[in-house]
């Protein structure tokens, strides 16, 4: 029988996890090449007063489907579980206030409501208003976020609903990123309707259209959504190798020899670079050169979380919510809080049985907006007593944490510049001209967890593909996850 294909997978995120996942589920070998320690990329978890708590990403998108899809096929359905009841709020000018209701990624839908929540001003909730007679915004090509929504609605539903709301996700810039890629819905609506506000309106269920999917919005597993890549890793841990940098790609008649940094060697079949833009750029430039200058060129928002457990008596009430969101220009540092024990309850029942006669709470600040990086040159000790000052200032909170926990994450997020639809169309051409050569992750089709286990998927079911037609496959689900092809 002919030797099962082997592809080398480089980087061991959600991303090259789910594509090795794949690969062997359909009767490859993989090796997944990993630099840092310990599998997960920026999915990992640590304990926090006794209880594991996600030190990266902490929940996925439920209304789509892959991630929950794949805790399902896991076995991990057991853990699933949805933040509790209480939305987020925005510290706007100079107080919490409950984001308004009838909005998308901040843009507003219900005007009343937005004037009730008093997240702007009046004169930006009337300019706000202005979006439903002013005539139609011609866009053509991509536009940054800032400049159509601000074109419609005026730079306050830019700067304290549309720009926090984002930076959750890609810790971006609205004057930066991409209309396309980081608003789809919004963008549809740009090219269709004349006023935003009604389109907004119209999309969550007002104005006679269907009503939103019912259901979570989040998801996540008890003990963290790190928990999915400590399945994958546990399922596939034989072809795991930890604590290994892929140094060099060298194109063979048939196939490829990967180079790690010791100088070990790994023939393959095919390789898939699931790693950032930077390395990814640097391990295609002899291969795919337009590839690896685009991917070159794309920049990353550094970031830092300040996880703390205080007492619940270190506050002056009850906390209400899941957290809050700070617009740039109000004076704090921190750009969100979340209040995890109260998101999560499972992490709340967790807190209790392993600290009893303790009422503890769990909070994560994060710190570091893209363009921000004098801030996270401070020491750990320094983030953590702005983002204690900041929580006091908008909690009334003092007192000392039990625990603290400084988790920085260098190139966290790829910002999604304008134009960056166009750039991954032509890195996805110019990497699929070389056969045995694929791509995915967080920079291609969207930073979430579901978007990179979707992309992971196509990029596999791709490679899958032009390797069959070239190489005639045994099959065998037996193949499992051996190191057939590697060169010591
Ligand atoms: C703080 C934070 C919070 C987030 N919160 C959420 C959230 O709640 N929900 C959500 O859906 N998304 C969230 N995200 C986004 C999401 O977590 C990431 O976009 C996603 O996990 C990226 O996965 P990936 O596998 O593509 O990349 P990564 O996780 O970056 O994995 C790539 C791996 O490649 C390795 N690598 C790099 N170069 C090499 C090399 N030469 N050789 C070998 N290995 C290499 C790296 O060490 C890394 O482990 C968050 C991101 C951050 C930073």
């Amino acid at each position: 029988m002919p030797e099962a294909p082997h592809v080398v997978v480089v980087g061991g995120g959600v991303s090259g996890l789910t594509a090795a996942h794949r690969l062997v589920g359909r009767g490859f070998t993989t090796t997944v090449v990993e630099t840092a320690d310990v599998p997960g990329g920026k999915l990992r978890a640590s304990p926090v007063a006794g209880v594991d708590v996600d030190a990266g990403a902490e929940a996925v998108l439920a209304r789509r489907p892959e991630a929950v899809d794949l805790f399902r096929e896991l076995g991990l359905d057991d853990r699933v579980v949805h933040p509790g009841p209480g939305g987020a709020a925005v510290y706007s000018r100079g107080r919490l206030r409950s984001l308004p209701k009838g909005q998308l990624m901040g843009v507003p839908g219900d005007l009343r409501a937005l004037a009730r929540s008093g997240v702007l001003s009046w004169a930006g909730t009337l300019r706000a208003g202005l979006d439903v007679v002013s005539p139609r915004t011609r866009v053509d090509g991509d536009v940054s976020v800032a400049a159509y929504v601000g074109s419609r609605m005026g730079q306050e539903v830019v700067d304290r609903l549309v720009e926090p709301l984002l930076g959750g996700v890609y810790a971006g810039r609205a004057d930066r990123l991409s209309l396309d890629s980081t608003l789809p819905q919004i963008a549809s609506m740009a090219r269709r309707d004349r006023s935003l506000l009604l389109a907004v309106r119209a999309a969550l269920g007002g104005g006679g259209a269907a009503p939103t999917k019912p259901g979570p919005v989040f998801a996540s597993l008890r003990g963290g959504v790190a928990g999915l890549v400590g399945e994958l890793a546990e399922r596939h841990s034989s072809s795991l190798r930890l604590g290994r940098r892929v140094r060099g790609l060298q194109r063979l008649p048939e196939g490829w020899r990967v180079h790690l940094d010791d100088d070990e060697r790994i023939s393959c079949d095919a390789v898939l670079l699931a790693c950032p833009a930077s390395e990814a750029s640097r391990l295609l430039a002899e291969h795919a050169p337009e590839a690896s200058r685009e991917l070159g060129g794309v920049e990353y928002a550094d970031m830092a979380l300040v996880t703390m457990a205080l007492p619940a008596s270190a506050f002056p009430g009850p906390l209400v919510g899941s957290g809050f969101l700070v617009p740039a220009g109000e004076g704090l540092t921190i750009k969100a809080a979340t209040f995890s024990s109260n998101k999560w309850p499972w992490l709340a029942e967790e807190l209790a049985r392993a600290n009893p006669g303790d009422e503890l709470v769990v909070l994560r600040c994060s710190i570091g907006r893209f363009g921000e990086d004098r801030i996270l040159e401070r020491s750990d000790e320094e983030l953590t007593r702005v983002a204690l000052r900041d929580l006091g200032t908008v909690t009334g909170v003092s007192g000392t944490p039990v625990q603290t926990r400084v988790t920085r994450w260098n190139g966290g997020l790829p910002q999604y510049d304008v134009g960056h639809a166009g750039l991954v169309e032509r890195v996805r051409s110019d990497v699929a001209r070389v056969p045995g050569l694929g791509v995915c992750g967080a920079v291609y089709g969207g930073v979430g967890i579901p978007a990179c286990i979707a992309d992971a998927d196509q990029e596999v079911a791709r490679l899958v593909d032009t390797l069959r037609t070239n190489i005639s496959t045994s099959g065998g689900d037996d193949a499992g996850t051996n190191q057939q092809g590697v060169n010591p």
